[in-house]
Parts: structure tokens; C-alpha cells; sequence
């Protein structure tokens, strides 16, 4: 689009008899028709959204071709946001509105009092102005202490006793968000959580265009599309959402994770800071990328973590950059060149783990760092026999039984570790099925110790909390109840 040749006045507008001539439609018809454009050339819709082409988009399509007013219900993390963002790419580039004004007015059918006088005054030579899409997108956190004058507005009565005018008119008006989302997109997240007063504001707007505020009736026909999000258990639970306005939403759509783990690291591994400015060389082996979604897979199943709350994207995301972050340093420390992400690695990133686990009762008297501990182990014993069920390790195994021990300093540099694994025998020559080769030092040595951790998770081989790997022994019988303790009373 030539910016260039926007038309600055109403008369200029309406003399252009190309495809930008006056029009007057709703938002919801403006994207209804930009989206059947794009659904009949076959142009991507929602790019960077990932594993929603079947569930989630297509139902958000049709919200839209019908002119709905909907909701995205699912769990932290589920790509909610960036689906709603994504909307302003239905929105045309540029939209003419009347100069000044605060609520974006259209040229044609001006709502505020300003407006229309100004049209009334000067006609043709209204002067206008081109709002570009990205603002026509108001997106606000709902939080119990949101007000009416926060999202719809407040009346000021200085401002009306200077001008003389009465406190109803709409000159007085000191706008809120959605009068400022006019003609576009107005977002409202963890709708449950705004007051019952509010949403019924809301619901006034979108069914009669007028709305009271402080007791004095205010007429808005404002041109808006309203998107929700919230989590589907507050949303459904009885008297969170004011009954009006849920009848008015025009589709619930329900996200989710995603299904498969190959699916999740396609998402962390477009969302993840991995591809940092540096003169070192940091590679995150693949099967440590699948580790950190494994755990993520877990988490969600796991019943002493929150499963209300759920488990977000954003903790494999968060993860994935500490596990780099981990590397980045020991390769520093080391000062070595070009180094591979070690299981040791993805330890040093629980910080990116435990915050994001909301945990049960259960889960708090374990620990948040003991939950995330047994989940990346958990994790590690699938992604090994994923890729070394079917290998004969038994000759490593044997080498530890024979008395041998294994320590892996965390700070090693990748040739003191490989050269300690060399001394396993038969161990390296399985590097290959995790994609490393014996001749690449760095990626050697963070498949050798893979394979040594994989074993430990499948109980094969014991391993310290120095990291130092041990034959399995048998396990010393339970210790007895001390016998100097007096006994315990009995409740009855
Ligand atoms: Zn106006």
C-alpha cells in the first residue's frame, strides 16, 4: 500500500474511486472479508502458532467468519496470547479515521459529539488520519481492582463545569480501553477475574451501545471485536462469569498442549534464545532438547503438580535457555571454543523448572527442586530408550560391576570427559545412535555421559549426587525403628 497517496481530507477520501473508497463496515465484516481472502490464496493464518492446524485455528476461523465475539479457554502457556495478537492480521494495513480523535472515529458515521461537529462544520475538508493495524489492538490483564473508568471511562466534572456542559454528555468523557479499542480489537485475559459490575458494562456495550457511568447513562455504539481468555475450570465455575455476558460470547474454543513431544520442541525450539551472539559454538544435542520437553510432558501428568494451573510452554522454553546458559558458562570457564549441552546442563536449569509447577500438597512436602530432580530423570529413562532401548550395553554395566568408577565433574572440559569415558569400554561406540561421533570431542562426551545417566534412570547403574556413576548394589535392608524411642501413644 502507497502511504504516500492516503487521502488527508473526507473529500479526498471520497473522490478516490480505487479499492480504498469510502466504506462504511464493521471491524468484524472488515476481517470476515480479509480472512476469506486469505483462507481462498491459501496464505498463512496465525504463523508461528504450531499443532493448532486441526483443533484450535479452524474453530477460530469459523468465530470469525461468523462475527463472534469468542473466547479461548486452556491452561497457562498454551499459546492463547499470541492467538489473539494474531488477529490484527485480518485488520486492513491502514484505516482512515477522523484526525484527533480519541476513539478513532469513522469518517462517515462519527459516534463522539466532537466529531460529528467537526464533520457538520467542515465537511469534505474533515481532515484524516490512517491508523496502521498493530494499534488497533488493546489487549488488558483482567485483575479485581480493574474499574468501569479503566475499561470503559470515567465522567470528570471539572471538565464539565468548565465547558459548561451537563455531566451526562459525552464531551466529559475521560475514555478508557475499550472506547480507545474502537473499531478494532479488544482483548480482555483471565476474563473471570474482572468484577461482576464490569462485565456487565461490557455487556451493555456490546448489546445496547449505551453503558452508566456513575449513574449517568452514556450512549457508546462502539464497533469493536472482544476477545476473552481464561481458564476453563474458573471460567465454567457457577457465578464467575455474569450470565448475560456469557451468552453473549459467540464461541468457546478450547486450547491445549501439545500432543506429541515432537511437537513441543518444534514450539520451544522457535520460542527458546538459543542462537546467542558469541564467538563460541554451543550445541544443544537433540535428545537433551527432547530431555527438557520430556520433563514438561511429565510435569502435566504428574498428579502432585497443580493440574488447574497446568504446566506451560514456557517452562521446556525457559529450560532449553538455561541449559544453554549452563554450557555457555562451563565453555567460558573452560575457554574452549565449540562446546555440546551435557545432561549436567539440564540439572543446572531446574531454576527454570521449579517456578513453573504449581504443586499439590503432596509436591510442597517433596520439594519443588526434588520434583524436578525425579521428573528430569523420569524424562531421561523415556528419551534413552526411545533411542537405546534395543543397544546391548551390558558390557558397560559390567565394567561398573568389575569395581569400576566413573566421576563427571560438571566444570570438565569436553576432552577430560571424553577421555575419562574412553576408559569405559564399548561405551562410545554407541555415541552414534544419539547423532554424536566418536572423532567430535564435545558432542562424544555429552552422549557418553547420556548413556551413563540413562542408565542410572533405569536403575542399572548408581550414580552420586556428585555425579560420580557406581555399579548398582544391593540395597541395605530398611533400617528398623530405633529402639531407645519410646513407643508411640496410641489415639484411642
Ligand atoms: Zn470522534
Amino acid at each position: 500500500m502507497a502511504t504516500t497517496a492516503r487521502p488527508a481530507t473526507l473529500g479526498e477520501w471520497r473522490r478516490n474511486v480505487g479499492s480504498g473508497a469510502p466504506v462504511l463496515r464493521s471491524v468484524k465484516d472488515e476481517m470476515r472479508a480479509n480472512l476469506l481472502c486469505k483462507l481462498e490464496t491459501g496464505a498463512p493464518l496465525f504463523d508461528g502458532v504450531h499443532g493448532y492446524e486441526e483443533t484450535v485455528l479452524p474453530q477460530v476461523v469459523n468465530a470469525i467468519l461468523a462475527r463472534h465475539n469468542f473466547i479461548l479457554l486452556g491452561l497457562r502457556g498454551q499459546a492463547k496470547s499470541r492467538i489473539l495478537r494474531g488477529l490484527v492480521e485480518f485488520l486492513d494495513l491502514e484505516m482512515p479515521y477522523i484526525a484527533g480523535c480519541e476513539i478513532h472515529d469513522h469518517p462517515l458515521s462519527p459516534i463522539c459529539r466532537a466529531c460529528r461537529e467537526l464533520v457538520a462544520e467542515q465537511g469534505d475538508q474533515t481532515p484524516l488520519a490512517w491508523l496502521p493495524r498493530d494499534e488497533r489492538y488493546v489487549e488488558k490483564l483482567a485483575t479485581p481492582d480493574v474499574t468501569i473508568a479503566d475499561i470503559i471511562g470515567d465522567v470528570d466534572p471539572i471538565k464539565a463545569a468548565r465547558g459548561g456542559r451537563n455531566l451526562s454528555d459525552e464531551l466529559t468523557i475521560h475514555y478508557g480501553l475499550l472506547p480507545r479499542a474502537n473499531r478494532g480489537i479488544f482483548a480482555i485475559n483471565e476474563l473471570p477475574d474482572l468484577a461482576g459490575k464490569i462485565q456487565v458494562g461490557l455487556f451493555n456495550i456490546m448489546q445496547e451501545g449505551d453503558v452508566q457511568i456513575k449513574g449517568y447513562p452514556i450512549r457508546l455504539p462502539l464497533d469493536v471485536l472482544l476477545v476473552f481468555t481464561a481458564n476453563p475450570e474458573d471460567y465454567t465455575a457457577r457465578g464467575k462469569i455474569v450470565t448475560p455476558l456469557k451468552d453473549r460470547i459467540g464461541s468457546e474454543i478450547r486450547t491445549h498442549y501439545p500432543a506429541t513431544v515432537e511437537e513441543g520442541m518444534a514450539i520451544t525450539a522457535q520460542e527458546a534464545w538459543t542462537q546467542r551472539e558469541s564467538s563460541r559454538q554451543l550445541v544443544v544435542p537433540d535428545y537433551l532438547r527432547e530431555v527438557v520437553e520430556q520433563v514438561a510432558f511429565l510435569a502435566r501428568e504428574d498428579k502432585r503438580v497443580d493440574r488447574r494451573s497446568g504446566v506451560s510452554q514456557r517452562l521446556p522454553i525457559a529450560c532449553v535457555e538455561a541449559v544453554v546458559s549452563s554450557a555457555e558458562q562451563r565453555a567460558a570457564r573452560n575457554r574452549e571454543g565449540r562446546t555440546a549441552a551435557r545432561i549436567a546442563d539440564v540439572y543446572a536449569a531446574a531454576p527454570a523448572i521449579t517456578g513453573k509447577l504449581e504443586l499439590e500438597y503432596e509436591g510442597e512436602l517433596k520439594g519443588a527442586d526434588a520434583i524436578a530432580r525425579e521428573l528430569i530423570r523420569s524424562a531421561v529413562g523415556r528419551v534413552f530408550s526411545r533411542h537405546l532401548g534395543q543397544a546391548s550395553l551390558q558390557p558397560v554395566i559390567q565394567w561398573f560391576e568389575m569395581g569400576g568408577e566413573l566421576k563427571l565433574p560438571e566444570g570438565a572440559t569436553a576432552a577430560e570427559e571424553l577421555s575419562a569415558l574412553r576408559r569405559i569400554q564399548g561405551l562410545l561406540e554407541h555415541v552414534e545412535a544419539l547423532g554424536a561421533s566418536d572423532h567430535d570431542a564435545p558432542l562424544a562426551a555429552a552422549a557418553g555421559e547420556f548413556i551413563l545417566e540413562g542408565l542410572w534412570a533405569q536403575k542399572r547403574i548408581s550414580r552420586s549426587e556428585e555425579r560420580g556413576y557406581f555399579a548398582e548394589r544391593p540395597k541395605p535392608p530398611e533400617p528398623r525403628e530405633p529402639t531407645g524411642r519410646p513407643p508411640r501413644r496410641p489415639y484411642n
